[in-house]
């Protein structure tokens, strides 16, 4: 079976012919009942879900759960399904234990294997079938279905369901597979005086039939997957608000509920659900919004149909947001409240397809914050939050198609990453683009309506915009959408478009060759539609629309040669633009005078895309970087160059240039942050950094001072900013770093308070402490995963390679276990920690030696440490070209 992945990885067309080859097989299998066994190996393979598919409809789950005890729920469950097709029914459950079932009425002696539950087809009848049973399942920090929060502010718990992708059935016994949407009725009982929240309205709570508890019966949902079920529970503060209608409940934790801002956050769910209901012609389709910020989130926020869930700490802010807090908050549930339509009301059928979800939520948010802000730059920010990061991964030796097979469910967390939630975007603002907004709008009404309340494939999607293209298209020739889908979802990796520039005397050209970001891809051109920015010294400028097929195109024009040109104007073409060298040199001198602020924002990406491939010194982009900054008032794009210029100067500069970059940069930013003519957040991206990065006496004996200040550089000096100085003079041993850290733990005093004094206290560099929490990320079960990864950063301090470098290979030796025991993104966030805390050559062999030694590891996990190794491969290979060069 491994040998079939190698094929579908490496050659996409291949693949899927062998996948319809296996698909074929399986089908043959499960008809003559021959291997049936197969279906109940751990987890929930395809075939099994395939087999459940045919079988199986028409699934409501009344699900009854007592969570009144600390640590265990005591469930029961009715499951009510129609049988198609003769066969077994299978089960999932994972969670403590499960007593033997009554099937349509008839007691049995059934025993499930820990993963599954085989109800024998002699039990079941044609048409519906009914099992019930009792069952128990955890309840706790981390690890469970249900996460138990312990807020030590006022002594009060709280709990909440996270399911996705696969512990719906640590839960409960169920048909855990996206495809088999079920109706859930739900009770939860719970101590007296609690609340809670679930999918559907809540119909009655009732504290009278026993003493201490209280009953919530909820109404039936609609039909909705197994990851989308979800309820909270505990004393939870809520406040409501009717706009348009339409009734919205905010719930939050009572001992922050005075800090959130319930009315804006309320409002602008009613917003995002207002231009959705516009937008795709069809009414929320749920029966009702509420949503909960969740304390310890390890998401930013979670779609649950009638019950979206967002990370409370970044929805509720300890210290005046910046620009980018806000957007980014927005962000959030525009993609959350988007989901309710793409996702929710359309699933994929199975988590091969997670990107069409995840792509659509953001790049439907971006359409949405256009539409809505006009003013506000939508895709200067779409281009900024998920370019860089999208080219990054996906020029990586372990990039992924966006398609991504799936031979069972329990891998599904390595499908999230990058590829999904930022390249996916990317290609569809690409297949926007190539077929217009009124079709790629018509088509994405037809597939809503097609698959309402079930679910879809990639296929499903190209051909209703094939539909809407065709319908609109009269007389010219339609794009080949099904071809395109291969290139840009089938195939791994992703188009460098490289410029030159050819002057003729009175007339001039450009060659545009395109070849792939990594070997791994074929070499066959993508289709590329894009546009040409043409600009001469005055600044005139102009675009010219082309799409691109060939692996070199040659463009001719009359005139002299231009000052820049920039093939991806628009940031219409999902393709990394490599600049020709004049328009690099152009792009050194003029880039902060460039008025269009995508264009401005595009030129700084590019000039950092020169640095990461090692055609453009750190040092001249940070000169670059510290030139413009002073005048740089943008709120989005000074966060932007102050990010790449830290890490230019920290991460990619060798010693000698480092030691003489350094002083500049501490001074410019310290300069920034005290600027009080320039904006909070300007202002705000340069303290940040300059904590992070300063090592200077003087400047570290001004943060430590400004810890008995309420301001710093004329900004307010709240908690986290404080934590964050705490931090860094712990990483530095600061000789007031016990001091300090010992008097903010006593003045901050709150759960967060607690939480970052964790963080602060992995940042000491000393073997003993760092032992001791390489030892409780394993083995300390009250410590909240969020603890962990927030911790990681702190724990992997590029200057303390010494210390961390022997954590390295043990990390990735941990994989498996992390994969196994962690919720979907902490494998990303650990590997970036362990990995980007490196920067020496000797880091990256063992790296690789560990590669070449676990050749035969699944192919999800080589492809994350790849991910994961390019940052550090980069570094190296840069910092070698700098200590060459002097
Ligand atoms: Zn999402």
């Amino acid at each position: 079976m491994s040998a079939a992945r190698v094929g579908i990885y490496h050659t996409p067309r291949t693949g899927l012919h062998l996948l319809r080859m296996l698909a074929l097989l399986a089908f043959a299998l499960a008809a003559t009942g021959a291997r049936t066994d197969s279906l109940t190996t751990p987890g929930i393979s395809r075939q099994l879900a395939e087999y459940r598919a045919e079988r199986i409809a028409n699934v409501r789950y009344d699900l009854s759960l007592d969570v009144t005890r600390h640590d265990t729920a005591y469930g029961h469950v009715l499951i009510r399904f129609t049988r198609r097709l003769d066969g077994d029914a299978i089960l999932d459950f994972r969670g403590f234990s499960m007593g033997a079932p009554v099937v349509n009425g008839r007691a049995s002696s059934l025993k499930g294997d820990g993963a599954h539950l085989r109800v024998p087809a002699t039990m079941l009848v044609g048409g519906e079938n009914r099992i019930e049973a009792d069952f128990r399942s955890p309840i706790a920090a981390a690890g469970a279905s249900i996460i138990r929060y312990h807020d030590s502010t006022d002594g009060t718990d709280y709990l909440y369901t996270l399911l996705v992708p696969s512990d719906a059935n640590l839960l409960f016994p169920c048909f855990d597979q996206p495809d088999l949407k079920a109706r859930v009725t739900l009770t939860v009982v719970t101590p007296r005086g609690w609340k809670a929240l679930g999918n559907g309205p809540l119909a009655s709570a009732d504290s009278a039939s026993r003493s201490g508890i209280t009953t919530h019966r909820f109404a039936e949902s609609d039909p909705i997957s197994t990851y989308l079920i979800a309820f909270a529970a505990g004393p939870w503060a809520t406040r409501s608000a009717v706009t348009d209608g339409r009734p919205i409940s905010m719930w939050v934790r009572a001992s922050r509920a005075k800090e959130a801002e319930a009315d804006t956050l309320i409002a602008t769910n009613a917003r995002a659900i207002a231009w959705l209901e516009t937008y795709t012609a069809r009414p929320f389709p749920f029966r009702k919004f509420d949503f909960l910020l969740a304390p310890a989130f390890p998401f930013g926020g979670m779609e649950h149909p009638g019950a979206v869930f967002y990370n409370e700490e970044s929805f509720i802010f300890r210290e005046p947001p910046t620009r980018n807090q806000l957007l980014g908050r927005e962000a959030t549930i525009y993609h959350e409240v988007s989901h309710q339509w793409f996702g929710d009301l359309v699933t994929m059928k199975w988590f091969d397809d997670l990107w069409l979800k995840e792509g659509f939520a953001t790049y439907i948010a971006a359409v949405m914050q256009d539409d809505l802000s006009p003013g506000a730059n939508a895709w200067r920010t779409f281009y900024l939050r998920n370019k860089p990061v999208a080219y990054a991964t996906d020029a990586s030796r372990g990039t992924t198609p966006v398609w991504q097979s799936l031979a069972n469910l329990d891998q599904a967390k390595s499908n999230y990453g990058a590829i999904v939630y930022n390249k996916a975007p990317g290609i569809l603002k690409q297949l926007n683009y190539l077929v217009g907004d009124t079709t790629f709008k018509r088509g994405l009404r037809t597939y809503l309506r097609q698959h309402a309340y079930g679910n879809a494939t990639w296929r499903d999607l190209l051909a209703s915009l094939a539909t809407a293209s065709r319908a609109a298209g009269g007389r010219g020739s339609q794009p080949d959408l099904m071809a395109w889908g291969r290139d840009y979802i089938l195939r791994p990796g992703m188009p460098v478009i490289t410029q030159r520039v050819i002057p003729r005397g009175a007339s001039w050209g450009i060659e545009l060759s395109q070849a792939p970001a990594q070997s791994l891809s074929d070499t066959a051109p993508w289709p590329i539609r894009t546009q040409l920015l043409i600009a001469d010294s005055a600044g005139t400028s102009r675009v010219v629309p082309e799409l691109l097929t060939a692996r070199t195109t040659v463009l001719g024009f009359p005139g002299h040669a231009p000052a820049f040109v920039f093939a991806n104007a628009g940031d219409e073409a999902y393709a990394l633009v490599h600049l020709d060298s004049a328009s690099t040199r152009w792009a050194e001198a003029h880039v902060g005078s460039i008025t269009d602020p995508l264009q401005k924002a595009m030129t700084w990406g590019a000039l950092w895309d020169l640095v990461r491939d090692a055609q453009l010194a750190p040092e001249r982009f940070a000169r670059v970087a510290l030139r413009e900054l002073p005048k740089e008032r943008d709120d989005q794009l000074a966060p932007f160059i102050v990010g790449r210029l830290a890490r230019a100067v920290d991460g990619y500069a060798c010693d000698a240039a480092k030691a003489e970059l350094l002083p500049e940069t501490e001074r410019v930013l310290a300069a920034g942050a005290a600027d009080s003519s320039r904006s909070y957040s300007v202002r705000k991206s340069q303290l940040d950094a300059l904590i992070g990065i300063t090592k200077s006496p003087d400047m570290l004996s001004h943060l430590d001072a400004a810890l008995d200040s309420t301001t710093i550089l004329g900004l307010p000096l709240r908690a986290p900013t404080r934590w964050a100085i705490v931090t860094h003079l712990a990483s530095l041993n600061a000789p007031t770093a016990r001091t300090r850290l010992a008097a903010e733990s006593r003045r901050d005093s709150t759960s967060e308070g607690k939480r970052r004094a964790f963080v602060a206290g992995a940042a000491w560099p000393d073997a003993a402490v760092k032992a001791d929490y390489w030892h409780r990320y394993f083995a300390d079960s009250t410590l909240n995963e969020d603890w962990v990864t927030a911790s990681l950063g702190a724990f992997n301090d590029p200057d303390q390679e010494a210390l961390t470098r022997r954590y390295l290979v043990p990390a990735l030796d941990s994989l498996p276990w992390v994969q196994r025991n962690r919720r979907i993104f902490f494998l990303g966030s650990w590997l970036g920690s362990f990995i980007g805390g490196q920067r020496s050559a000797e880091s990256l062999a063992l790296v690789e030696r560990f590669l070449g030694a676990h050749a035969a590891w699944p192919h999800d996990l080589r492809e994350k440490i790849l991910q994961s190794e390019d940052e550090l491969e980069r570094t190296v290979k840069i910092r070698q070209r700098c200590a060459g060069e002097r």
